[in-house]
C-alpha cells in the first residue's frame, strides 16, 4: 500500500528563536524547553550582554507559583536563589484620600453566608452605621499588617486556606535561575547583538536573524523578547501600538536600592504622591524602591528628590531612570512572531502585572501552538487572549487612579475625572448600584480584588443584594464578630514572616546582587 504522506508532521515547527534574555526571554525558553519537550524543538536564545536587560521588576503575581510548579521548580531553591520574600499582597497608601490605608489581599474577605457574598453585608452593616474594618475580615490583610506568614492549607474547609501569595524577589536571578534551568534541558544560548532581520519576500515571515559577528541564525518561529525596542515585532514587522496613557499617564520611573531596615514584610507597599506613586518592596537582602511618575507633572530631578525624601534606610547604589508608555501592540503575535514580555506591551507597575503578562503569552502559545505556517485561526485566538488580559489588567490599573477622592495636585486632578474605557465604566456603574463585580474567566484579578479596591477607595454600592437582607439585622454584629475572631486567632498562631523565611530558604549570603 502506498504511504499517504504525513502532511502535519511536513509542515511541523523544528527551531524556535528567542531574541532576549531578560525574564521574558528566559521564561520563554523554559517553558517551551519543559511543556514542549515531546517536540525535540531546537531552541535557541539570543541575548546581548552589552546591551543588558531592563533590570527592574521585582513584585510578582500568585499565579507565578503555578508557572514554577509546572516546569518542577523546586519553590524553596528558588526563593532562596532570588534573595526572594513572600507577597500576601499590596498596601495602598494616600489613595482614596491622604490618610488613607488598605491592602488588596491574595485572597478573599469573609465567607458566603446563605450564598451571597460576604461584602453584601459588609455594605448593609456601614450603612445601617456600624463602624467596620474591612481589614479584619481577611486574613491575608491581617497576616500582612502583623508580619506573619506560612503556606496555605490544603483543607478547604480551614480559614487557612483562604489566600494566596506570590514571591518578592530579584527578576535578574530569577532569569538567572531559568536560565540554568533551560539550559540543562537543552535550551542554545548565543551571546551576540542582532543586527539584520532577513524576511520572506511572499509573506514577510522572519527567516533569520543576522548577528554583529556575520553569524546568521535561521528558524521556524520567532519570539521576540527583546524589551521595549520591540526589535522583531516592531522594528522589522512594523505591528502597531495602541497607547494608553490617555488613562494610565504615569510615564517614568526612578528606581533605587537601600539596604534591609527592620524586618521584611509580607507584602509590597505603593504609596501615592504628588505625580505618581512610590514602590517598597522589601527583598531578602535589599529594599527596592521607585517612583512611576508622569513627567507632564513633575521633572526627573523632582522626582528623584521626592523618592529619597521617602527611603527609610542607606541607599544601595544611585537612582536609575527609566521611561516607558503604557499600552500594548496591536498584534501580539504577528507573522511567525510573537512578542513576549515588554516588547509586546507593558502596563505600569502598580499591581506587578509585568511577569504575569509574559507567564500568559508564553502559556497561551504554547497551548496554541502552531505549524510552521501559524495558521490564521491560532493567531486569531491569541491575540483576542492577549488582548483581553492586557485590558483587563489595564481597567484595574486605572480604577486605582480614577476612585480616587484627591484633588491636592494637578496630576490626582486630572486621574479623578479623566476618560475611562466603556468596559470600566460599565464594571464600576454594576458595583456602585448593587454590590455585583462584572464576573469573567480570563484576566489577573478577580472579585477580592475588584473588592478590596473599590471598598479601600471609598466606592461602597448604592444597594445590596435582596438575598442579604433577609438576615435580621440584629444578628449581623454577631456574624461579623465571629468571623473576626477566627482570623485573628488564626493569624496569632501563623509564625513571623523573616521566621519562616530563615527556616526554609534563606538565601546564601554569596548572592547578592
Ligand atoms: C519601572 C518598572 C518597574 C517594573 N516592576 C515590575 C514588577 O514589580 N513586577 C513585574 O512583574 N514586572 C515589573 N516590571 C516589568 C518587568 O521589568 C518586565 O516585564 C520584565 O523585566 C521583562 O523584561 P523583558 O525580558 O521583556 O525585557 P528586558 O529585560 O529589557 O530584556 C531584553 C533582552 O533583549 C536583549 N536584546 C535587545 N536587543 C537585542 C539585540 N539587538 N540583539 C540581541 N539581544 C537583544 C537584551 O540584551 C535583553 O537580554 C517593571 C517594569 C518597569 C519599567
Amino acid at each position: 500500500m502506498a504511504q499517504v504522506r504525513d502532511k502535519d508532521a511536513d509542515k511541523a515547527v523544528r527551531r524556535v528563536v528567542i531574541v532576549g534574555g531578560g525574564t521574558a526571554g528566559w521564561m520563554s525558553a523554559a517553558g517551551m524547553v519543559s511543556v514542549l519537550s515531546k517536540l525535540n524543538l531546537s531552541i535557541t536564545l539570543i541575548e546581548s550582554d552589552a546591551i543588558g536587560t531592563v533590570g527592574v521588576g521585582e513584585a510578582t503575581l500568585p499565579h507565578i507559583r503555578f508557572f514554577n510548579q509546572k516546569l518542577g521548580i523546586d519553590e524553596n531553591e528558588l526563593m532562596a536563589a532570588t534573595q526572594a520574600t513572600y507577597k500576601l499582597g499590596i498596601e495602598f497608601k494616600n489613595w482614596g484620600n491622604i490618610g488613607d490605608s488598605y491592602i488588596h489581599p491574595f485572597g478573599d474577605f469573609g465567607v458566603p453566608i446563605n450564598r451571597v457574598p460576604f461584602h453584601h453585608y459588609i455594605t448593609r452593616a456601614i450603612k445601617t452605621g456600624h463602624d467596620i474594618d474591612l481589614d479584619e475580615y481577611s486574613l491575608p490583610v491581617m497576616a500582612a499588617r502583623g508580619g506573619k506568614f506560612t503556606l496555605p492549607s490544603q483543607d478547604m474547609n480551614s480559614v487557612m486556606s483562604t489566600y494566596g501569595y506570590a514571591y518578592q524577589f530579584d527578576a535578574t536571578l530569577y532569569a538567572r535561575f531559568l536560565r540554568k534551568f533551560s539550559e540543562g534541558k537543552g535550551v542554545t544560548r548565543q551571546e551576540g547583538k542582532v543586527t539584520s532581520v532577513t524576511q520572506n519576500p511572499e509573506n514577510g515571515f522572519i527567516t533569520s536573524v543576522t548577528l554583529e559577528s556575520g553569524q546568521q541564525i535561521d528558524g521556524d518561529i520567532f519570539i521576540d523578547c527583546t524589551g521595549f525596542r520591540g526589535l522583531l515585532i516592531e522594528q522589522t514587522l512594523r505591528t502597531g501600538f495602541d497607547d494608553w496613557s490617555e488613562y494610565l499617564p504615569c510615564n517614568r520611573a526612578v528606581t533605587v536600592g537601600s539596604e534591609p531596615i527592620g524586618s521584611a514584610g509580607p507584602y509590597t507597599r505603593a504609596s501615592a504622591k504628588a505625580a505618581g506613586w512610590q514602590w517598597r518592596i522589601p527583598l531578602q537582602h535589599r529594599i527596592g524602591n521607585g517612583y512611576v511618575y508622569a513627567s507632564d507633572y513633575m521633572s526627573d530631578d523632582e522626582a528623584a528628590a521626592s523618592l529619597l525624601e521617602d527611603v527609610d534606610g542607606p541607599l544601595r547604589g544611585e537612582p536609575r531612570h527609566l521611561k516607558f508608555v503604557s499600552g500594548m501592540r496591536k498584534a501580539s503575535w504577528n507573522k511567525n512572531c510573537i512578542a513576549v514580555g515588554l516588547s509586546g506591551g507593558f502596563l505600569e507597575p502598580l499591581e506587578s502585572t509585568g511577569i504575569y503578562l509574559i507567564q500568559e503569552a508564553i502559556t497561551n502559545f504554547i497551548e496554541l501552538f502552531p505549524t510552521r505556517d501559524c495558521p490564521d485561526a491560532e493567531r486569531d485566538e491569541y491575540n483576542r487572549i492577549m488582548d483581553l488580559s492586557f485590558e483587563r489588567v489595564r481597567d484595574f490599573l486605572i480604577l486605582h487612579y480614577v476612585a480616587t477622592q484627591r484633588t491636592d495636585s494637578p496630576f490626582w486632578k486630572y486621574c479623578k475625572d479623566m476618560p475611562i474605557p466603556d468596559s470600566l465604566r460599565h464594571k464600576m456603574d454594576l458595583f456602585k448600584n448593587s454590590g455585583r463585580v462584572v464576573s469573567y474567566e480570563l484576566g489577573a484579578f478577580k472579585f477580592p480584588s475588584w473588592l478590596a479596591v473599590y471598598y479601600g477607595q471609598g466606592i461602597i454600592p448604592a444597594h445590596v443584594d435582596p438575598v442579604s437582607a433577609h438576615m435580621p439585622l440584629s444578628a449581623l454584629p454577631g456574624e461579623l464578630s465571629r468571623l473576626k475572631s477566627i482570623i485573628g486567632v488564626a493569624v496569632s498562631k501563623m509564625p513571623n514572616h523573616t521566621d519562616y523565611i530563615a527556616a526554609h530558604c534563606a538565601a546564601d549570603p554569596a548572592i547578592v546582587m
